[in-house]
């Protein structure tokens, strides 16, 4: 039997397919925006859609951004000369909350997974390499996570930029195994990436 209308439960569904929400979550968050004002949920609902319509990418780095180029790329302060490559934009503001990384990034949109399917020409790389013969560029520091993927990855992109004679660098180990860069604490992800061993 139902416990609830279809409404409320398509409602509930909704939320529990977003990342992170387990079924209590989606039950909690579902009845609270029923019991909200309907200005307020039409705001909600309004800025859900003017984001999704907004946020594009980067022509550079290919972070999320509403702007042609990002607030990063756009800045003089930055070192121009080094490039992070992470695996989202949630990396990139991990490293960010740090304040004290002044290079660049480029942001991948994934890993190489053979086991998903997912090559190299599934991620942002291309764009790397094209990036890397079009501007001036002393190293590349590779940061993606520490798991499977995120190895496979950083080994293949050191394969492809050493014979160009860019320097490539791989933060130190010391970031959990499998963890996502936004769960670990800036001491943690300062520390990686002081310490990181040239490839
Ligand atoms: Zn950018």
């Amino acid at each position: 039997m139902e416990m609830y209308s279809s409404h409320i439960n398509k409602l509930i569904e909704e939320f529990a397919s977003l990342p992170g929400i387990g079924a209590k979550s989606a039950q909690r968050l579902a009845f609270h925006i029923i019991n909200m004002p309907k200005e307020r949920v039409e705001a909600f609902a309004n800025t859900l859609v003017t984001a999704k319509e907004n946020i594009r990418y980067c022509k550079r780095c290919f972070t999320l951004t509403d702007e042609e180029y990002c607030p990063i790329c756009r800045s003089d302060k930055r070192d121009a000369g080094v490039i992070m490559v992470i695996e989202n934009t949630r990396d990139l503001a991990a490293y960010e909350k740090t304040g004290k990384y002044e290079g660049l990034y480029h942001v991948l949109h994934g890993a190489i997974s053979p086991l998903q399917g997912i090559g190299p020409n599934d991620i942002r790389l291309k764009e790397l390499i094209q990036r890397l013969a079009a501007e001036d560029v002393n190293e590349v520091i590779i940061a993606t996570n520490s798991s499977l993927e995120g190895e496979t990855t950083a080994m293949y992109i050191s394969k492809l930029i050493k014979p160009t004679g860019i320097r490539v660098s791989r933060i130190a180990s010391g970031v959990p195994v499998g963890g996502d860069l936004e769960y670990i604490d800036e001491v943690t992800l300062l520390r990686a990436l002081e310490g990181r061993i040239e490839l």
